[in-house]
């Protein structure tokens, strides 16, 4: 059984309550980006436009193997369908939200999280023991409450991924610059995102850009996906750096749920 069991719960009502979890929205209203990774803002200068980014708090962080606790928690849970999403190049990223009326939730501690949107870094964010990945992906939710939980997935060059085939098949020709936008033709069920069978680590941290609230519910799927060569090159064509530096650890807890078997 995958970690991520599916589970019969199929909610309707959630998604209307979604809200933008991520600030990279800059560009979506025609507006320049004000921050940014290698020009305008960097990252060491984005406290001066958000202070909450130099709170004690941040995400990304390195996850050494030594700061890893094995504890006892009950299992991340998701219901993901299979939905048509937009994808939109804000400026910042390739971010892509479902169309309205889908039902896709993941359940963590008892608490049900409506998926808002998925996005991609370039290289990964976070990184393992020291490395990086070649990408990270991050599937961003919100309870009803307001609560924000991102599932994170690694990803290293190697087989194409089909599920984000259509995604990356399109980047150079239609998504290349700020603002633009397309709607997928076929429908993509986000957990063909996920790998069937992984470690997951949960920790507390914080957005990865700015407004950089804290008070995010981490999950980092441990177990690595793929993608081509040419799958990463459509999207570094477009957006060659895209990671937020390291962050301070601060004596975190990093909490380790086992895969399933
Ligand atoms: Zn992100």
């Amino acid at each position: 059984m995958p970690f991520l069991a599916h589970t019969s719960l199929f909610r309707t009502g959630l998604l209307a309550a979604a809200v933008c979890a991520t600030a990279a929205l800059a560009s979506a209203s025609g507006d320049p980006p004000h921050w940014g990774y290698d020009t305008l803002a960097s990252p060491a200068q984005w406290a001066g436009i958000a202070p909450a980014c130099a709170g004690p708090q941040q995400s990304p962080i390195d996850l050494w193997s030594s700061d890893i606790k094995h504890g006892a928690r009950s299992a991340l849970e998701s219901d993901y369908q299979d939905t048509r999403f937009e994808v939109i190049n804000n400026g910042h990223t390739l971010q892509a939200t479902p169309q309205p009326g889908g039902a896709k939730t993941i359940t963590l501690d008892g608490e049900t999280f409506t998926l808002a949107q998925f996005h991609v870094h370039t290289p990964s964010e976070h990184h393992v023991d020291g490395k990086a990945h070649d990408m990270e992906l991050h599937l961003v939710h919100t309870s009803a409450s307001g609560k924000v939980a991102v599932v994170a997935v690694f990803f290293d060059v190697g087989k194409p991924n089909n599920a984000l085939g259509e995604l990356f098949d399109r980047t150079t020709a239609e998504l290349s610059q700020p603002g633009e936008r397309i709607r997928l033709y076929a429908p993509i069920n986000p957990a063909r995102l996920l790998p069937d069978h992984s470690r997951v680590v949960h920790y507390t941290g914080s957005l990865t850009t700015p407004p950089c609230t804290e008070g995010v519910l981490w999950n980092i799927e441990m177990e690595p996906q793929t993608l081509s060569r040419q799958q990463l090159d459509a999207l570094r064509s477009v957006f060659p750096h895209n990671a937020r530096p390291i962050q301070s650890f601060n004596k975190r807890t990093l909490i380790d749920e086992p895969a399933a078997p």
